[in-house]
């Protein structure tokens, strides 16, 4: 059994649970250790059991929490060594067993769970967002990226569950009270993906077979979780697809754990 669960999302912090059998996986965890915690906890997950914490890039909504679970509960971190580097502060102090390397575009494996951490265009020093197989499904993360373009298509078709970002609706962060260089670095290249991008995405990988998808990282400022669902759901049905027939479509929470998917 695969429960892959978001425990908080959003530009205020990130983390997502999976698991398969023993195998226990945390993807980001920029939260508080405390936060992080408790959510585990509503979801009945202890942290002791974790196998490992992943992170996806060193912005602090992704990495905050990270060395106080690896210290409290002797929970190895796995990130690429430019990531590493670029959050030793925030992570701070880790012991060097629980110091994991990879590469990205190289798979490795966490137990049973095959991992495979692919690049995705954002500004931080090397993001990824990560492809899980396990017990023959494919279940991908892909938050913080500025851009779709073919490359990254390739690695997030053929998921059977996926997170993708939804950050912000355009006309609300053009309107919005951010100064123009944030809002030039959210819409940029390497900045978040918006609704309607997700949606474009979204109506793509239906069409390839994808049945599951979460929306994620919400901004704040710059959207909200109806305004999202609405949007991506407006753009499939241009596609003729139907979301209580076709697919599943949900919002990630940003303060508390979302509903498990469990297959
Ligand atoms: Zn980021
Ligand atoms: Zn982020």
């Amino acid at each position: 059994m695969i429960k892959f669960c978001s425990l908080y999302s959003g530009s205020s912090g990130n983390s997502i649970f999976l698991s398969s059998g023993k195998t226990k996986i945390l993807i980001d965890s920029g939260l508080s250790g405390k936060k992080i915690i408790e959510a585990l906890s509503s979801i009945g997950e202890n942290p002791t059991e974790l196998s490992a914490v992943l992170i996806s890039h060193e912005h602090i909504d992704h990495s905050r929490g990270a060395g106080i679970i690896s210290r409290k509960f002797d929970i190895p971190i796995y990130a690429n060594l430019n990531t590493w580097n670029a959050m030793e502060s925030t992570v701070g102090p880790v012991c060097s067993n629980n110091k994991i390397y990879f590469n990205t575009g190289s798979g490795f494996e966490i137990g049973n769970i095959f991992v495979n951490p692919f690049p995705i265009p954002h500004d931080a020093v090397e993001p990824v967002g990560f492809n899980f197989f396990v017990e023959n499904k494919k279940i991908t993360t892909a938050t913080d990226i500025g851009h779709m373009n073919r490359q990254l298509l390739t690695y997030i078709e053929g998921s059977d569950v996926l997170l993708l970002e939804s950050n912000h609706d355009v006309e609300m962060l053009k309107m919005g009270k951010y100064p123009w260089s944030l809002k030039k670095r959210i819409m940029g290249d390497r900045g978040h993906l918006s609704n309607e991008m997700a949606g474009k995405v979204v109506a793509y990988l239906a069409q390839k077979g994808t049945r599951r998808f979460v929306l994620g990282h919400l901004s704040r400022e710059n959207n909200f979780p109806e305004l999202a669902y609405q949007t991506v759901k407006n753009i499939l049905k241009e596609k003729s697809i139907d979301i209580a027939k076709d697919i599943m479509l949900s919002v990630a929470s940003r303060g508390q754990a979302s509903e498990a998917v469990v297959i």
